[in-house]
């Protein structure tokens, strides 16, 4: 009963797929209307509230748009698919756009639509609302599929589901969607990253210097930057997280720069691509930095945005010695290694990453968190780990974490503050503890020999193997613990 079952669906989707591409290769009564329009309604709402016929669409590229006005990511891209309309339709390109909404009421959904120059399928319509997410099985918003007139659905050039990305990647130079075009504009973008140098990423037609601080000149020669490794820091004053990263990256460009003075033929430089929001906030911004910017509002801003395709900021890519991009991920690789994460090429990368892998199998399998009520349980990519924002320092990490599965809690391992109810497990019969105001766990044992710091998971396990450090308090400070007649566990 079940194969006939299946068989019989089967049959039925093939049915189904003829009957597409009859109707796409100029059947009557097209897929757009029969996508688009319904029995009760064949008609769509104009921006200025006129009715406009469904079949007018046919022969048109249609990208039918899945977004609300709730959320912010659709806010955006709204904003850029209006610009490529507008584009489009400045030069005749046989394009459109119908809007389906998932506001919350009526009101909302005319607030939305007022800043759309396109068409929409009416609030009220829910049925076709329904239909349409089932039939392109939209799970996430916003979503633009595009339907091709000309396109054959054999080889799925007839309903292209990534319109979103097609836009943000490409613009208007996306259009007509079909398969040569996409192709064509992998060949130019690939032709462009072959030949990326340090020059053409950050000068221009009307500028050939950057920003800096020196008392004799406030420009530098872009050629100046040629054979160094570069940083380009995407952020902003607006941004949170960005003031936060800030200080961090300072110090650690310092201690790059202090590495490298004795190096002749080795040099490191970041460049500060601001999306501030006026000259006054990026000129407040810049003065805090001690490297190099772009000048504020400077086209090329724009370009590189683009280019590397930075949807969240700060982020941090850095570009080698030969020009070419070593990493986008430089903000990770500065909060997981530091100034360790210099020359940022795989070798060291791959380097870092086994020492990391050798540090976290010494590492307690479970903490208690000062920062979390349960225990937390040590996980690397491979065992439920992966991507995450640190609950501790809100900065991201990847790798091995603490992680509390039930709350979605996550913190580096650097960052997980062991507190004292499972410090007696592991050190029974050795050690006394006790949490002091400042959140720094003192140890003392009987026979007096070394003094150690303590703070942080991490260093716990020094301890045990009986080296000496000093470690970051929660609170920036350190404070010396005496063990006396220590003996290792
Ligand atoms: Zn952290
Ligand atoms: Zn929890």
């Amino acid at each position: 009963m079940r194969r006939e079952g299946c068989e019989r669906r089967e049959l039925e989707e093939k049915e189904e797929e003829e009957e597409w591409v009859l109707i796409i290769n100029g059947g009557v009564g097209g897929i757009v209307s029969r996508l688009l329009g319904t029995e009760k309604r064949d008609f769509l709402l104009s921006p200025n509230g006129d009715q406009v016929k469904v079949s007018e669409l046919e022969g048109k590229v249609v990208g039918i748009y899945f977004s609300a006005n709730w959320y912010p990511l659709c806010q955006k891209f709204t904003t850029v698919l209006a610009n490529v309309y507008e584009q489009l339709k400045y030069k005749g390109a046989q394009f459109e756009v119908v809007f389906v909404s998932s506001d919350e009421d009526i009101d909302a959904f005319n607030r939305y639509r007022a800043c759309m120059p396109w068409l929409a399928i009416p609030y009220s319509d829910l049925d076709s609302k329904k239909a349409l997410n089932k039939r392109f099985d939209i799970e996430d918003i916003p979503c633009l599929t595009i339907l091709r007139p000309d396109g054959n659905l054999e080889d799925n050039t007839t309903i292209l589901h990534d319109g979103v990305e097609l836009i943000d990647r490409h613009g208007a130079r996306a259009f007509p969607f079909s398969k040569d075009r996409l192709e064509e504009l992998e060949r130019v973008e690939k032709a462009k990253r072959e030949n990326q140098t340090i020059t053409n990423l950050l000068a221009n037609d009307n500028r050939d210097f950057l920003l800096c601080h020196s008392s004799l000149s406030k420009q530098v020669s872009i050629t100046s930057l040629q054979g160094k490794t570069i940083g380009l820091y995407f952020s902003a004053q607006w941004c949170l997280p960005g003031l936060k990263f800030n200080p961090k990256l300072i110090s650690i460009y310092n201690k790059i720069k202090q590495l490298l003075t004795h190096k002749r033929d080795e040099d490191f430089e970041i460049v500060y691509v601001s999306s501030d929001r006026d000259q006054a906030a990026f000129n407040a911004h810049f003065d805090t930095m001690p490297w190099l910017a772009l000048p504020f509002g400077d086209p090329t801003i724009k370009t590189l945005t683009k280019y590397f395709d930075v949807r969240a900021i700060p982020c941090l890519v850095i570009i080698g010695p030969n020009g070419k991009t070593l990493t986008k991920h430089g903000r990770n690789l500065v909060n997981l290694y530091f100034e360790k994460a210099y020359p940022f090429t795989e070798a060291q990368l791959r380097y870092l990453e086994r020492k990391m892998e050798e540090e976290a199998m010494k590492l307690p399998k479970t903490v208690h968190h000062a920062g979390h009520h349960h225990e937390l349980t040590l996980v690397s990519e491979g065992t439920g780990g992966g991507p995450f924002i640190c609950c501790d320092c809100e900065e991201q990490g990847s790798g091995w974490a603490y992680q509390c599965i039930g709350c979605g809690y996550e913190v580096h391992p650097k960052c997980a503050k062991a507190v004292m109810s499972h410090w007696p497990r592991l050190w029974e019969g050795y050690f006394e503890a006790k949490l002091d105001k400042s959140g720094v766990t003192k140890h003392e044992e009987r026979r007096s020999t070394v003094t150690f710091f303590v703070s942080t998971a991490t260093d716990l396990v020094r301890v045990s193997r009986f080296e000496p450090f000093v470690p970051r308090t929660g609170d920036g400070r350190s404070e010396p613990i005496h063990l006396k007649g220590y003996r290792p566990c």
